[in-house]
């Protein structure tokens, strides 16, 4: 039901999109296998080490991409340059245990097994003692849902343990059911903390809610962690974010005298009052910190007509690097994540140099760094972009696409949140596809990609996925093989060139975004966010006209 309804809602075209006429044949049939399979296989390959950010993997991989966009006579996008440096630094925490008192008990959550935690204060020393616990359901104050689990309690200098994902999870009536909200995502989490004045946050992991399982969120939290410089040095984060385990959080639950289970049931309930649990937490975070320089490549072609105003591509050229501790092939190739994307991006770039008069408004090319680590890369171009975002159209990003084989589908992350899905109907039709809705929206899949970056400044966006159904293949063939790719390719030495891939499959994928990026680049439009999605606000009050100024 929700899939008819939203496909016919989609072919009601707006007038403005069928105005633009299709780009030159030329230019689409520069898309080719060949012409994305070489930077997938250069940039894949062991030589540059799984593309780390700072390290020897980035030199190579930044220099290979301004050479390609040099070659194709495209501008240098910053201030002159095509390297726009995205200032890191980088906090390693030792492992650290928790101790919980209280109820006549103590107990240890040891590192890695039942917790992980890292600060963001620029501290090498980070301790919280004794601070008092409170449940604080979801974490969540969201006015636009009539929704605060902040009411009436000071959380201010205290820990508050928090559930993963949003209401809506649970409960179909709440929040957007299903489709995460931004609420959901643990990044919101500990961005409300620091605004309630919390002392430290502990985020409740689940798999289902979370989308992945607890050895996800054990690799991602420990080790080196970067974050962008910032001049306060981070002092409003809250001192400590971590995660607990399920199983902890019964067991603590239990020492406060409730029921896990319960208090959850309760904090699903609107009215919500956050619980004291009579607990207290304490950890000594020892940290090594240092600054460092990664890179962002940028390039652009001006426009013709309007050159300040500008269509964004955006794929991350860096990966995991390597991992010492993992034995035998221990490169992180990144051949699909994000090879597949970087490969798209070059040959997008290289089509719209054969566009001939160049496009009304500029293109913008942009390969980030350190999506891995944060969308880090992408977060820093949004507060320094090369074109302000009040005049950027949109931002098409690309990260993980399809490889193996032409398709009647194409999936979207975020169908239906703006008109840019419209515009994609068309784009994708012209290329034999229809649009599928992301299956697994609880995953908060549109909020893990650089497109968030741009999304929560207002900029509309979209992130496009692999479809699933496979011309000449039998039915389930496309789930099977993305499904194997994600349990034994994704995030590991694994994700190499596969002898599998039919780059017929990503051509058809690039094409249609070429054609997306071409007729908004050749038409005057401003495609919106649809009425009740969050970021809608912030781009209204972005394009707000400027009210005159009287002396
Ligand atoms: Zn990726």
């Amino acid at each position: 039901m929700y899939r008819l309804a939203a496909l016919s809602l989609l072919f009601c075209a707006a007038p403005a999109i069928a105005a633009t006429a299709p780009p030159p044949a030329s230019a689409l049939e520069s898309i080719t296998p060949a012409e994305l399979m070489a930077p997938i296989k250069i940039l894949s390959s062991d030589e540059f080490a799984g593309r780390a950010p700072t390290t020897a993997g980035e030199t190579k991989t930044i220099h290979y991409l301004r050479k390609r966009f040099k070659e194709m006579g495209l501008e240098p996008a910053w201030h002159g340059k095509y390297f726009q440096t995205v200032p890191l630094t980088e906090i390693t925490a030792h492992p650290a245990d928790f101790t919980v008192t209280g109820g006549g008990e103590t107990t240890t959550l040891d590192y890695l097994t039942d917790e992980v935690a890292v600060t963001k204060r620029e501290q090498e020393t980070v301790a919280v003692k004794d601070s008092p616990m409170v449940f604080a359901g979801f974490g969540i104050q969201a006015p636009e849902f009539d929704w605060n689990d902040f009411a009436g309690v000071d959380v201010k200098g205290k820990t508050i343990v928090v559930l993963v994902n949003d209401p809506g999870y649970y409960n179909p009536d709440l929040f957007h059911g299903k489709n995460m909200t931004y609420y959901g995502r643990w990044t919101y989490k500990y961005e409300e903390a620091a605004r309630q004045g919390a002392e430290a946050v502990l985020v409740v992991h689940q798999t289902g809610p979370a989308g992945y399982g607890w050895g996800v969120v054990r690799n991602s939290w420990s080790g080196h962690q970067f974050q962008i410089t910032r001049e306060d040095k981070n002092m409003g984060r809250a001192a400590i974010e971590g995660w607990i385990t399920h199983d902890m959080a019964v067991k603590l639950f239990r020492q406060a005298g409730l029921d896990f289970a319960e208090a959850k049931a309760a904090a699903l309930e609107p009215g919500f009052e956050a619980i004291p649990l009579g607990l207290k937490f304490s950890v000594t975070l020892h940290s090594d910190i240092s600054h460092k320089k990664s890179h962002n490549v940028i390039a652009m072609l001006p426009g013709r007509e309007r050159p300040g105003e500008a269509i964004v591509y955006s794929a991350h050229w860096d990966h995991l690097g390597t991992n010492a501790t993992v034995e035998g092939d221990n490169i992180f190739n990144g051949a699909v994540d994000d090879g597949s994307g970087i490969g798209a991006l070059l040959a997008l770039a290289k089509a719209f140099t054969l566009v001939s008069p160049r496009p009304e408004r500029s293109v913008v090319f942009l390969a980030t760094t350190s999506e891995e680590q944060g969308l880090l890369g992408a977060k820093y171009y949004a507060n320094h972009p090369a074109i302000p975002l009040a005049q950027t159209v949109a931002d098409i990003n690309m990260d993980i696409m399809n490889v193996y084989g032409r398709t009647h589908d194409l999936t979207v992350i975020g169908l239906n949140k703006s008109e840019l899905s419209e515009w994609l109907v068309i784009a994708a039709r012209a290329e034999g596809m229809r649009l599928e809705p992301y299956p697994h929206p609880e995953t908060g899949m549109f909020y893990r990609t650089d497109l968030l970056a741009f999304a929560r400044h207002g900029v509309p966006s979209i992130v496009t996925a692999s479809g699933h159904d496979y011309i000449g293949r039998p039915d389930g063939w496309g789930d099977k093989i993305w499904a194997e790719y994600f349990a034994h390719h994704y995030h590991k030495p694994a994700d190499e060139i596969g002898s599998n891939w039919d780059l017929s499959g990503l051509a058809q994928q690039t094409r249609a975004l070429f054609r997306l990026g071409y007729s908004l680049a050749e038409s005057d439009a401003w495609p919106e966010w649809y009425k009740g999605v969050s970021f809608r606000a912030a781009r209204q009050a972005q394009r707000a006209p400027v009210p005159a100024t009287s002396n």
